[in-house]
């Protein structure tokens, strides 16, 4: 076989068989798996180039490009300027170390969050070597034979081979926003791309229907490749959280000049020498502002979602992460998030009567004894509407299928009666498909007998029987009365947790128009699905975090509250409100509208009523977290604080309108992201607060000093060895905390909460004070007690407020939490901080070149005593003050809805 040439660009204008001999593909075996791998070398990855690599060289000069940078250059200069060699290069050598750490930690950020990217990566269905199976969207060729399916995001130019009403969302690529038609029938050479209706667009995506296609082009010689720009679209903005941070940056930056300024004119009034009142100030402004905290906050985000995706939790930005910690309400869906999604046919109820399976025999059983299916040709009927009217593939030796799962319980139930979808097909083809729709809840499939087509039609019991009017074999006809018998029948299956289906057949329906009423009505089919095991734990949990749990389902009432109280989600007699009832309510007096948030369980409701669920939520100023898979969920999802689809049962659409995609599609993978965003606005907080006091009271001390006519306290090396030693180590410590083991049994944070509250500025400000307080008393001491020289008492202070801030670290617990039982005793980082910075201090005061630049003198062992003391004097504060301080307050205080509260 010869190899495709390359890509083919005029497929529209061609035949199927013309495309499929061009690119040397046999559609119904698929290319050969040596065939593929030859043509993926040939023809590369299915990318679109793969997203640009910042490079460590942009990553590095980025460093440089900051005003504290700036800052510092200056204070180079102006070193040089006053002959100042040493300094000049101590300063230099700061300004390198600063970028070497914010280069390093960004590096390190940014390349976790491009793997993350890779894990994010795309799949599709190909047939190959006559076998369905799932591969990297990457790894598509041309030849592919591609299985398109609803909700899929089309991965590469193909040629549509078949059609079962296919329709297209093309907006990504016209942005025309109705959906279009495909279909199999060849267009004119010369139509534009809005008018191909015979080729499929990479990047567009399948909003209903399904098919095949015949790859033609894929990665760059795709119609998306060729007009796409390419852009680097790489972090643009950052997250709420980094925004907050570097406004924070900037005005303290304005502040601490202003401070600056007016101490080098108080220190110059007060006769000290010029160069060193001028360097005071720049060492000052360096001092002051917390450079280290954008880089440490990024890193902790970055880092976060990494531990998340470690727990299968994949989130797709930074800002989510934040999101998540505050989330007070999940709204979740039922059928594969709280349950399984591995459906068994339990119960087939026909007019010939009532049969179950038994699956451990595989077969069928009436009234306690095992059945010849055949000889009942109600039930066949019924199981036949099953095998035929679905998407799903079947092999009964492997016990297993792909496809929905509650159409592989009908295929598997269909199989103990003999019936092979396959053989069906062939006897019945199929020649259209109205694929399920959420919204009326019913598909069909319309195949050709004879002369004529039949409708096989499936779906919720309401809507199949309200369109019935005949019933069984004999097409009697269905009255009210027995249709009521049979809905009943149906309510009381659906209130064991089993999910009823209703089975039908249209006799005469036309090829490609809506199945009209008239169905002959053949039965119910009632699945089990088991809820999942770890779920009422999950639930549990949720509830001691302070996280309202509210179920919000297509499936029936009594389905929906059958297994939420088996998961334990609600009590007995809770209510359930209907998608009816809430369409209703939405449009009432607000009064009646809080009815809406005090349920928990919502069932037959559409999308569409999600979404406005999610606003009446939101409106009562929750924080609302959504799990959703189809693609009518997609904006849904968007419009959810947090949207969550599921990786391996969500479609592409819903993936790309979520926020996080839960990898095991497990709800409990939630709580872990939830916990992991409470530790890691906590621990920001926590860092930011370490930081800014002890910046504070660095500028405290110098300040105080300068005005009081003291000897200068920190000289402005000293303050810069500080700032880059003394400081930045620690927050690394801080931020890579694991958290409090009770976060999760606390409410929530308030939405929008500041970093740093009023509480916390005030502590800050404490704390601040507090540390210039004990460093200014033993400068002070030195001198009158202990009579040290001037020198020598800079260095007592120096060596006083390094220590000092070191044991801060530990003040950095919660109030509350026990004195040694604690998350920042606990995390063994704020040891190996602590030990290195003592380390790095002693190197800093003993090491001949170093001692010197910092102009340390000897202060004896008395000098040292003196320091030791005074450094622990904020610490002993700091612990009192906790000691005294409450535990935060008690669980779902400030919810503003109770649960199970009923009116
Ligand atoms: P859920 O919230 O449990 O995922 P869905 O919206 O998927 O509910 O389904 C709602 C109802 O639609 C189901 O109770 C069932 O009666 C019907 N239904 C679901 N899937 C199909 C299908 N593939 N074919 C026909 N009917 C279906
Ligand atoms: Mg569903």
């Amino acid at each position: 076989m010869e190899p495709a040439a390359s890509t083919i660009r005029n497929a529209h204008s061609m035949t199927v068989p013309d495309v499929a001999a061009a690119l040397g593909v046999d559609p119904a075996r698929g290319l050969d798996d040596q065939e593929a791998e030859l043509r993926l070398r040939q023809f590369g990855a299915n990318a679109l180039t793969t997203k640009k690599r910042l490079s460590d060289v942009r990553l590095l000069l980025r460093q440089f490009a900051s005003p504290v940078m700036l800052l510092l250059a200056g204070a180079t200069a102006l070193s040089l300027a006053f002959g100042e060699y040493q300094q000049a290069v101590a300063i230099a050598a700061v300004l390198f170390i600063n970028s070497a750490i914010g280069y390093f930690t960004e590096r390190r950020a940014v390349r976790s969050l491009e793997a993350l990217r890779r894990l994010g990566k795309r799949s599709a269905r190909v047939r190959r070597s006559g076998h369905v199976q799932q591969i990297a969207a990457e790894k598509l060729v041309p030849g592919d034979m591609v299985l398109l399916d609803a909700g899929d995001v089309v991965a590469a130019d193909m040629r549509c081979a078949s059609s079962a009403t296919l329709r297209i969302d093309e907006s990504a690529l016209t942005g025309e926003s109705v959906p279009v038609g495909k279909g199999i029938e060849p267009n004119l050479t010369l139509a534009g791309l809005h008018e191909r209706s015979a080729v499929l667009f990479k990047g567009t995506h399948i909003v209903s229907g399904g098919g095949e296609g015949i790859v033609t082009g894929t990665g760059l010689a795709t119609e998306l490749g060729r007009i796409t720009q390419l852009v680097d679209e790489a972090s643009g903005g950052g997250s709420p959280l980094e925004r907050q941070l570097s406004f924070l940056s900037r005005q303290l930056i304005w502040i601490t000049l202003v401070l600056a300024a007016a101490i080098s004119a108080a220190g110059l009034s007060a006769g000290r020498p010029v160069f060193l009142m001028v360097e005071t100030a720049i060492a000052l402004a360096v001092a002051a502002i917390p450079e280290g905290l954008p880089i440490v906050a990024t890193l902790t985000l970055a880092r976060g979602m990494l531990r998340m995706a470690r727990h299968n939790a994949l989130v797709e930005n930074l800002a989510a992460v934040e999101t998540l910690g505050s989330t007070t309400v999940i709204m979740t869906d039922k059928t594969g998030t709280l349950t399984e999604n591995r459906m068994e046919v339990e119960q087939i109820l026909t007019p010939s009567g009532d049969f179950s399976i038994d699956h451990g025999l595989a077969s069928i059983v009436k009234e306690g004894a095992i059945v010849d299916p055949s000889a009942d040709p109600e039930l066949m009927q019924a199981l036949l509407i099953g095998v035929l009217c679905s998407n799903a593939e079947y092999d009964r030796h492997a016990y297993s299928g792909t496809g929905d799962p509650m159409e592989i319980a009908l295929l598997r139930a269909g199989s103990f009666a003999g019936l092979d979808r396959k053989q069906q097909i062939a006897t019945f083809p199929e020649v259209a498909e109205h694929p399920f729709d959420t919204a009326t809840r019913r598909m069909a499939t319309i195949h050709r007998t004879g002369d004529h087509h039949f409708a096989a039609v499936k779906g919720a019991p309401e809507e199949v029987l309200a369109a019935a009017d005949r019933i069984g074999i004999k097409m009697e006809p269905l009255d009210e009365a027995e249709r009521t018998t049979w809905l009943r029948r149906g309510e009381e299956l659906a209130a064991r947790g089993l999910r009823v289906l209703a089975v039908a057949v249209h006799p005469r329906a036309i090829k490609d128009q809506p199945v009209p009423d008239g169905l002959v009505f053949y039965g119910l089919v009632a699945f089990r699905d088991p809820p999942r095991g770890d779920i009422p734990e999950t639930i549990a949990a949720l509830r001691r975090a302070g996280i309202r749990v509210v179920m919000a389902t297509g499936d029936h009432p009594s389905t929906a509250l059958g297994i939420s109280q088996a998961i334990g989600l609600t009590e007995p007699g809770a209510l359930v409100m209907t998608g009816a009832e809430l369409s209703r309510l939405l449009n009432a007096s607000a009064a009646e509208r809080q009815e809406i948030v005090r349920r928990q369980i919502f069932a037959r409701v559409s999308p569409e009523e999600k979404l406005q669920l999610i606003n009446a939520f939101q409106r009562e100023g929750e924080v609302v977290a959504m799990t959703g898979d189809g693609v009518n969920d997609a904006p849904a999802l968007s419009k959810a604080d947090i949207g969550v689809a599921m990786g391996q049962r969500g479609t592409d659409v819903a993936r790309e309108a979520a926020d996080m995609v839960l990898l095991d599609d497990a709800f409990s993978t939630i709580v872990h992201a939830v916990r992991e965003g409470r530790v890691i606005f906590a621990n920001i907080r926590r860092f930011s607060a370490y930081l800014l006091s002890c910046n504070l009271a660095e500028v405290l001390v110098v300040g105080i000093a300068v005005f009081t006519g003291l000897p200068l306290a920190l000289l402005p090396l000293q303050i810069l060895f500080l700032n880059f030693v003394t400081d930045v180590f620690p927050a690394f410590a801080l931020a890579a905390g694991e958290g409090e083991g009770d976060v999760l049994d606390r409410p929530p944070r308030q939405p929008n909460e500041a970093i740093l509250t009023k509480a916390q500025w005030l502590s800050v400000a404490v704390y601040g004070a507090a540390i210039s307080g004990a460093t200014l008393l033993a400068l002070i001491s030195s001198i009158h007690i202990l009579g040290l020289a001037a020198e020598q008492a800079t260095t007592v202070s120096f060596v006083t407020i390094a220590l000092a801030q070191l044991w801060h670290t530990f003040n950095m617990r919660e109030s509350g939490t026990g004195l040694w039982y604690n998350s920042v005793i606990q995390n063994r980082f704020v040891w190996y901080a602590t030990a290195l910075c003592l380390v790095l201090l002693l190197a800093g005061i003993n090491v001949p070149l170093l001692s010197e630049m910092l102009e340390i003198a000897s202060i004896g062992m008395n000098g040292w005593a003196l320091a030791l003391g005074c450094s622990l004097l904020p610490l002993i504060a700091g612990q009192l003050w906790l000691a005294s301080g409450t535990r935060r307050p008690a669980i779902g205080s400030h919810l503003k809805v109770k649960l199970n509260e009923q009116p």
